[in-house]
């Protein structure tokens, strides 16, 4: 049986940081171990290609949520990526780091080392800025971070509508305050997908002291005790096992990751008892405690001006597509969101509560996805609520590896939740009615006029909703009794294993995920390796 130093599970946002700062130490012998294939494809590379890969089974583990009670009983599709890189092979290429207080909360929950002022240095450790270094930003880190380079003019109405809303324009958002109308800041360089493994992995994969294994689905974890020994996988219908002689890091993500410690016989007793799984450890919180962002959309149809629509059909395309080969520029290097905002839905909040992307584009509805675009040009504003208050569960339903866990998440269940929704949906109606887009709106496609009451937006926020793919808290980092992992990411009551990847976020950042996952990630590695960086001075 072969024995790695370090056995990463998982290939994923957070897999790849730790691939690449773990191998930088030539002694120490790696393994990666990942469920997915290549990510060398077009769809992965060119921006626009997430419409591709959002539900296509040779990326993405494709999901699909428990009946909610919050949204009309529906199952709720839920991308995950399944693939070198992981979700951010398939992502929307946001960069939102999240608010300061988000991880000054995390620090007051007990989690030493956390505070903003903390991780700080991690955020910008990672990032390659292409706007150049100051006090938020880095230059020097292997994640690319760039701005949107096609200014659409839609895109340029919404911001000077939202001025016109009271709302500032903000030039960064991941810097000193976070509220205001801004373009995003995307993992994209030269109007390409730059994943975790385009950033990380890539560059370094020729290490020697490195071997990534891909198509290998784990299964279990093996223990002796309580420490953990090795790791069991699939590959080519052959069950094999590797072992660890300093320490297993499980990146799976926040469904894999919680699935697998239950697998291998770490969760609540008395439930994988049921199972028929021999229990290693009870640890009540894995799984539990999930949280993940609910959206709705606006959509209208437009007069007067070309939208994405036109340009995504026919010769139009052809024309699109060649030149973004040629030139990494043009449709294919939209991302699906280009502008946003965030705001607070009341103006007692201290500090914003709603996030809002803007797209010069308009989608056919279909159950909780993203569907084809109209035949028609169209604008779209979505809305979510930053920092949910509903909460939910990820649980196996067997002990079959291959059988897909229940995710619960439990959108719109608590009041708060629900009330935010409404106003969101309001607020988005507000930006795209202000003056500067009005002459260009010739009709609401989406929800439509027949919804105006509070009750109404609510119904539509229950049945057309969907998730905006930002699970985290499934393997929550803590110091109380439900808390999975303690503040070095180790599983507690047990040796030789952390969790490092989105599940151990103590609570929802106001963001997009995928930037506090990297900063998790390269955290981590510096915990593991006896490190760590000096707190910001701010
Ligand atoms: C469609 C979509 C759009 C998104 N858009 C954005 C965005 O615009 N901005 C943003 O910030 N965030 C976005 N996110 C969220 C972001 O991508 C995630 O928060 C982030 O990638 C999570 O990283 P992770 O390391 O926790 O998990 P992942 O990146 O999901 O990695 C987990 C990896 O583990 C592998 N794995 C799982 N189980 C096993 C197993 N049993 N054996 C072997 N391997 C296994 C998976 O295949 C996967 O590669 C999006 C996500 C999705 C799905």
């Amino acid at each position: 049986m072969e024995t790695f130093d370090y056995i990463i599970i998982g290939a994923g946002s957070a897999g790849c940081v730790l691939a690449n700062r773990l191998s930088e130490n030539p002694s120490l012998n790696i393994l990666l171990i990942e469920a997915g294939g290549s990510d060398k494809h077009p769809y992965i590379q060119a921006p626009a290609g997430f419409l591709k890969t959002f539900d296509n089974l040779r990326f993405n583990w494709c999901y699909q949520t428990k009946e909610g009670e919050g949204v009309g009983g529906r199952k709720i599709f839920f991308p995950r990526g399944k693939v070198l890189g992981g979700s951010s092979s398939i992502s929307g290429h946001l960069y939102v780091r999240g608010q300061s207080m988000d991880f000054d909360h995390w620090a007051e929950l007990g989690n030493q080392g956390w505070s903003y002022k903390e991780v700080l240095p991690y955020f910008i450790k990672s990032e390659d800025r292409s706007t150049g270094k100051d006090v938020y930003h880095g230059v020097r880190g292997p994640q690319h971070v760039s701005d949107v380079l096609e200014r659409h003019p839609l895109c340029e109405l919404f911001v000077q509508g939202a001025q016109d809303l009271g709302v500032r324009v903000n030039p960064d958002y991941n810097g000193e305050s976070q509220e205001g109308v801004s373009y995003y800041q995307r993992t994209i360089l030269n109007g390409r997908r730059h994943s975790a493994a385009t950033a990380f992995l890539d560059p370094i994969r020729n290490r020697a002291n490195l071997r990534i294994i891909t198509g290998a689905l784990v299964e279990r974890l093996t223990f002796e005790g309580k420490q953990v020994k090795g790791v069991v996988f699939q590959k080519n219908q052959r069950t094999e096992e590797v072992r660890a002689g300093k320490e297993i890091l499980l990146s799976a993500g926040s469904i894999n990751s919680p699935k697998l410690l239950q697998l291998s016989g770490v969760g609540n007793a008395e439930f994988l008892r049921n199972l028929g799984i021999e229990v290693i450890h009870d640890l009540k919180g894995v799984g539990e405690g999930f949280q993940d962002h609910y959206a709705i959309r606006v959509a209208n149809r437009v007069k007067g001006l070309q939208t994405l629509n036109e340009r995504g059909r026919g010769i139009s395309l052809i024309w699109e597509i060649l030149k973004w080969f040629a030139t990494g520029k043009g449709l294919l290097a939209f991302s699906p969101a280009s502008v946003g905002a965030f705001i607070r839905s009341t103006p007692e909040l201290s500090r914003p509560d709603l996030q809002f992307v803007f797209t010069p584009a308009s989608y056919s509805e279909t159950e909780g996805a993203v569907g084809e675009l109209n035949p028609f040009p169209g604008m779209t504003c979505g809305v979510w609520q930053m920092r949910p208050e509903s909460r939910g569960h990820v649980r196996i339903c067997s002990k079959d590896p291959k059988e897909n866990p229940e995710i619960q998440p439990n959108y719109l269940t608590e009041e708060v939740d629900r009330q935010a929704v409404v106003s969101g949906l309001k607020w988005c109606r507000k930006f795209l009615q202000t003056k500067a887009l009005e002459p260009y709106t010739a009709e609401e496609t989406l929800p439509g006029g027949a919804v105006q009451s509070d009750d109404e937006i609510l119904d539509y926020a229950a049945r057309k909703g969907a998730t905006v793919y930002h699970p985290v808290s499934s393997c929550r980092m803590g110091t109380d009794p439900e808390a999975v992992v303690d503040q070095e990411l180790k599983v507690k009551g047990l040796q030789g294993l952390r969790v490092v990847d989105a599940s151990v976020m103590p609570s929802m950042v106001s963001a997009n995920t995928n930037a506090a996952t990297l900063m998790i990630a390269e955290k981590a590695a510096d915990l593991i390796l006896g490190k760590s960086l000096e707190p910001a001075e701010l």
